[in-house]
């Protein structure tokens, strides 16, 4: 979800990894004039676990080039950096397609392109910015949208947090069909977006719209926590 709606293209562990294969290099770079650099280098003969041969098989392990010969040959940290990130983010693109890849309910996350610093670049206001939290969470089917006799459902059909109808698809119906919702749809249908469909939760922040949609999503995100607050999740 953080790679596809906030633009984090790395994940924890990949930048502990570029962390610690940067620091490799600076010792490296540095090796024999300081001591740091002078103990780094001796502690990977030490015996036992030492960072210096723990680093140094993790950078195996990721299939990395030496950090030595890069800098015999460069002794550039800048393009070190670029050749360690480059490979992380192709490994991390190949890791998130395939955990979200089974994700489609209520919409799919590998179609979501919006990246968060978009809506910076299209200047909206602060509000739209921090609402983008409810349309990322609206997004990645984290609000529960139906119940049943007021707790959480596994059931095939549900009622409406809103309006308390029957539905076989609580996401559907309250962003296409429910008559609580239908001003925030009036409002998206006067810009020209197709409500339809609930593809318009796609616009990207460029769009003349975003904000309206973004309203619409902050919306049910507080219609969906007033609903559960204080009610049994069982
Ligand atoms: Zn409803």
């Amino acid at each position: 979800m953080c790679f596809a709606e906030l633009g984090w293209t790395l994940s924890g562990s990949a930048k502990a990894i570029l962390d610690i294969a940067l620091q490799r290099h600076l010792f490296w770079s540095q090796h024999p004039h300081t001591l740091a650099s002078h103990v780094f280098a001796a502690a990977h003969l030490w015996p036992g676990e030492t960072w210096a041969k723990c680093s140094e098989a993790l950078m195996q392990e990721c299939f990395f080039s030496d950090c030595r010969t890069w800098v015999a040959a460069d002794n550039s940290a800048t393009g070190f950096r670029t050749h360690v990130r480059r490979q992380l983010l192709d490994s991390c693109a190949v890791a998130w397609q395939d955990a979200v890849s089974h994700h489609t309910r209520p919409m799919s996350i590998t179609c979501v392109s919006t990246d968060i610093s978009d809506a910076f670049r299209a200047q909206h206001s602060f509000d739209t910015l921090l609402r983008q939290r409810s349309l990322c969470c609206l997004r990645a089917g984290l609000l529960s949208l139906g119940h049943l006799n007021f707790r959480i459902s596994r059931a095939a059909a549900q009622q409406c947090i809103l309006c308390n109808k029957m539905t076989r698809s609580p996401f559907t119906h309250v962003m296409l069909y429910c008559e609580r919702t239908s001003e925030h749809r009036t409002t998206l249908a006067a810009r020209g977006i197709d409500v339809d469909s609930t593809q318009f939760l796609r616009l990207p922040p460029s769009h003349a719209g975003f904000s309206d949609v973004v309203n619409f999503a902050h919306y049910v995100h507080n219609a969906s926590s007033s609903f559960w607050k204080g009610r049994s999740a069982n």
